[in-house]
């Protein structure tokens, strides 16, 4: 099938309150134009260089999100580009993204949800650290959650995890904290959304559906 094809089979599948966010490293310019003409309203880029070169040919006509980690030494760029930066990982990128954006920012926090070794992302149990230390920066817009989670062969053996998040996402929200609005709950690629959804996921990244 064509990418087109794929993307109007997914999205005609995917409850409508449900964002999709096209993950388009590697996809060429054209290739997002087609996943965009099928209904893609969000694409997700990992790398800042990548997503400044598409920039140009695709502004206007989708959202960017970065959904890859970010070095303190691309913010600069990160926030003339993105609508969203999905990947706040730590006080240091959130404290330089308040000082280069020159409008609130939105982003969401990183969970490293299963304390995986080689990944980024805060730990769980550090996230209302984090939302303490992150209080004083205005141009944050602290927006939710997203999680990568570990790669694992049965789609079910990802259900605990995406659980886990959705019990901090919304023991975060109860706590009505004023720089932290919990409206996006980002989790769940091609192999893990359908559960993911099931689970409580608002928003889910999608690859290798979309573009093979
Ligand atoms: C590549 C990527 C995805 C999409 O993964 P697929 O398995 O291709 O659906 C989602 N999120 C992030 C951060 C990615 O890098």
């Amino acid at each position: 099938m064509s990418i087109k094809q794929n993307t109007l089979k997914l999205l005609s599948s995917i409850p409508k309150n449900i964002d999709v966010v096209a993950a388009t490293k590697s996809q060429s310019v054209e290739e997002i134009k087609s996943a965009i003409s099928a209904g893609i309203k969000i694409i997700g880029e990992n790398y800042v260089q990548e997503a400044k070169e598409k920039y140009g040919k695709l502004k206007g006509l989708v959202s960017f999100h970065l959904i890859g980690h970010l070095q303190t030494n691309k913010v600069r760029d990160a926030v003339e580009i993105f609508d969203m930066i999905q990947t706040v990982d730590s006080v240091k990128l959130a404290k330089e993204i308040d000082k280069r954006a020159k409008k609130p920012m939105p982003v969401l926090i990183e969970v490293n949800i299963a304390h995986e070794k080689n990944k980024h992302g805060i730990f769980p149990e550090d996230v209302l650290n984090f939302l303490n230390s992150a209080k004083s920066l205005k141009n944050l817009q602290i927006k939710g959650l997203m999680t990568m989670g570990p790669i694992l062969k049965n789609p079910e053996d990802y259900r605990p995890y995406f659980k886990k998040m959705k019990q901090l996402f919304d023991e975060i929200k109860e706590k009505n904290l004023p720089n932290a609005s919990m409206k996006i709950l980002s989790m769940g690629m091609s192999d893990s959304y359908k559960i993911a959804i099931e689970e409580g996921a608002t928003m889910i990244r999608l690859g290798r559906i979309i573009f093979s």
